[in-house]
């Protein structure tokens, strides 16, 4: 079979993947930093896109931040483990986790565009998820037997590294189901990949019939490059609502006049941010983390700078809770 690479696809297989490369390229002394020796099983991943939002020379870069490796994982802090949200328990069939009312998490892959070392899904077990086709028609057959489910989140990994012929199978057969009134799309792709979204995805995505939320993930508002902004301006073209939820992360972003600018910038490209979410504690990534109190400092100091509506919501998850916990 004729099989095109695409540009996306070109420049995904060109992501830096070895710390050494990506410091020089920064300009940065690798053996002046404290490199984790070893991290084979969640390695390096970041576009090279991403990474010209990065300032040279600067180890402190809050994007650099998010994808470098540092021997501060290996600490070990209590009560964080493997699946700190629960998502394991709440596996209804491969592939579909169920923990809220109404909706379903789809697993579509577990790869992502960037590997970002604080995600509570970095130590997750997605060989045993991977949807093989009959997997799949399991999928569908739960969703469509339930009648109260109104939503389905298609996520991962990053649900938009799937490739088109099968994104567009699924997106189909989501279309299809006739009690479905959305579908949402988990995805950081359009932040740090913008060039996946191409016409035919945005066609796939409107062809279901169903009204389309995706959710970005943006933690800095140096990760909106004017190519991100005209994607989002493209995604609002077609009619689809979109959102952002951010990691409240040590070091990166828990300064409110940052997240003030975060807002501010994704307000401009047509996206109201939708919720900052505690750390989850997942191993590895306890260095990451912000304590509630000022947390909640950071919250109130968006309140009086911005109007409500650039406020996302700052908020907890609990594995086995019916919802995400809001933090006040
Ligand atoms: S893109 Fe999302 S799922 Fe993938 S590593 Fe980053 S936070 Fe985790």
């Amino acid at each position: 079979m004729d099989y095109k690479i695409t540009r996306w696809q070109q420049e995904l297989a060109e992501a830096f993947s070895d710390v050494e490369t990506l410091c020089r390229h920064l300009q940065i002394d690798p053996e002046s930093l404290p490199l984790l020796p070893n991290f084979k099983s969640f390695p390096l991943r970041v576009p090279r896109g991403f990474v010209d939002c990065m300032e040279p020379g600067n180890p402190d870069d809050p994007l650099l931040k998010q994808v470098l490796p540092l021997r501060e994982e290996l600490r070990h802090y209590p009560g964080y483990k493997h699946d700190p949200v629960g998502d394991l328990n709440a596996v209804a069939t491969p592939g579909v986790i169920h923990k809220y009312r109404g909706r379903v998490l789809l697993v579509a892959t577990g790869a992502c565009a960037v590997h970002c070392r604080y995600c509570f899904r970095r130590n997750f077990p997605y060989g045993e998820l991977q949807l093989s086709i009959q997997k799949l028609q399991q999928a569908f057959a739960y969703i469509e037997s339930r009648p109260e489910i109104s939503e389905v989140i298609l996520s991962g990994g990053d649900p938009l590294l799937v490739n088109d012929d099968k994104l567009g199978h699924l997106l189909a057969r989501l279309g299809g189901i006739a009690h479905l009134k959305r579908i949402r799309v988990h995805s950081r792709v359009p932040v740090v990949l913008p060039s996946r979204i191409t016409p035919l995805l945005m066609d796939k995505l409107l062809e279901t019939g169903k009204p389309i939320v995706l959710v970005l993930h943006a933690n800095h508002p140096k990760e909106l490059s004017a190519e991100v902004g005209s994607i989002c301006a493209q995604l609002r073209q077609h009619g689809i609502t979109l959102l952002n939820q951010s990691v409240l992360l040590k070091g990166i972003n828990d300064d409110g006049e940052t997240l003030c600018r975060l807002s501010e910038q994704l307000f401009a490209h047509g996206v109201l941010p939708y919720y900052l979410h505690l750390l989850d504690h997942a191993s590895g990534t306890g260095h990451f983390a912000v304590d509630e109190a000022r947390a909640k400092q950071i919250v109130q100091h968006m309140h009086c700078n911005l109007p409500g509506y650039l406020v996302p919501k700052l908020v907890e998850e609990q594995a086995g809770a019916a919802h995400k916990l809001p933090v006040c």
